[in-house]
C-alpha cells in the first residue's frame, strides 16, 4: 500500500456498528467518512472519491444495491465491500451485478473485516498504471503501436475499438456505465448514444473472439460492461 492515507467511506445506519467502524479503521490510520443513509452515502461516494466504500446492504429509503448501482453508473470506480446481516435474504449474484466487490456477513471480526479491506486496496491499486501492452488469453495488445495479436493472428481495431480496448483495460474488475464509457471514450459526442458503445463492444468481442461462457468483456446486466481478462 503506498504511504498516502486512504480514504475509507462507511455507509451504516446503525449508530454503533458505524462508530465502531469509524473508530477502528482510524485506528488504523485511514481517513474515515461515515453516512448514515443511503442517499447520504451516494453523495459523499460521488463527492469524495473514497478509496473503498463499506456498504451496508439494508439501509433507509436507498437500498445498499441502488446505492452501488447508482455509484457505478455516475463514475465510481473504487472497490464496495457490503456489509450484510446474518439472516438477511440478500441475493449475492445482484450485489455482485450491481457492481459490488466483495461481502462480509456482520456480526464480522475487525481483524477478518480489515483483511478484506486491505486485499480490495492492494487489487484497486494495481489497477491503476496505465500499461502500454497488456496480454491475457491468447490475447496481446500493444496500445502504442496498435499491435493486436489474437491467437496469434494480427488482427486490426478502429481507432475507436483500440481505446475502448484500452480504457476496459486500464479499469479492468471494475463495472463501467454506458455512459462513463461514453463520457471517457467518446467524450459525449453529440451523435452518439450508448447503442454505439454497445456495438462497439459488440465489434470487439467478435474480433477478440471473446465468446460465452468464459467471455473477459462481461455484461454487467443493467448497467455496462466489465473487462476480466487476466484477472
Ligand atoms: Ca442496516
Amino acid at each position: 500500500m503506498s504511504k498516502q492515507k486512504k480514504k475509507l467511506l462507511i455507509v451504516e445506519d446503525e449508530r454503533q456498528i458505524r462508530e465502531s467502524l469509524t473508530d477502528f479503521f482510524h485506528l488504523q490510520g485511514y481517513d474515515v467518512l461515515a453516512a448514515a443513509t443511503g442517499d447520504e452515502g451516494l453523495v459523499m461516494g460521488l463527492a469524495e472519491k473514497p478509496d473503498l466504500i463499506l456498504l451496508d446492504i439494508m439501509l433507509p429509503g436507498m437500498h445498499g444495491y441502488d446505492v452501488c448501482r447508482n455509484l457505478r453508473e455516475d463514475g465510481y470506480f473504487g472497490p464496495v465491500l457490503f456489509l450484510t446481516a446474518k439472516g438477511e435474504e440478500v441475493d449475492k449474484l445482484t450485489g455482485f451485478d450491481v457492481g459490488g466487490d466483495d461481502y462480509v456477513t456482520k456480526p464480522f471480526s475487525l481483524l477478518e473485516l480489515h483483511a478484506r479491506v486491505r486485499a480490495l486496496l492492494r487489487r484497486a491499486e494495481k489497477e491503476e498504471p496505465e500499461e502500454d501492452a497488456y496480454a491475457w488469453a491468447d490475447i496481446s495488445v500493444n496500445f502504442t503501436t496498435y499491435d493486436l495479436q489474437v491467437n496469434g493472428v494480427a488482427t486490426r481495431l478502429s481507432a475507436k475499438e483500440m481505446e475502448l480496448l484500452r480504457f476496459l483495460v486500464k479499469h479492468r474488475g471494475q463495472v463501467l456505465s454506458r455512459e462513463v464509457l461514453l463520457d471517457k471514450v467518446w467524450n459525449y459526442d453529440a451523435d452518439v448514444s450508448t447503442r454505439t458503445v454497445d456495438t462497439h463492444i459488440l465489434n470487439l468481442r467478435r474480433k477478440l473472439t471473446d465468446k460465452p461462457p468464459n467471455r473477459f468483456i462481461q455484461t454487467v446486466h443493467g448497467v455496462g460492461y466489465k473487462f476480466v481478462g487476466g484477472l
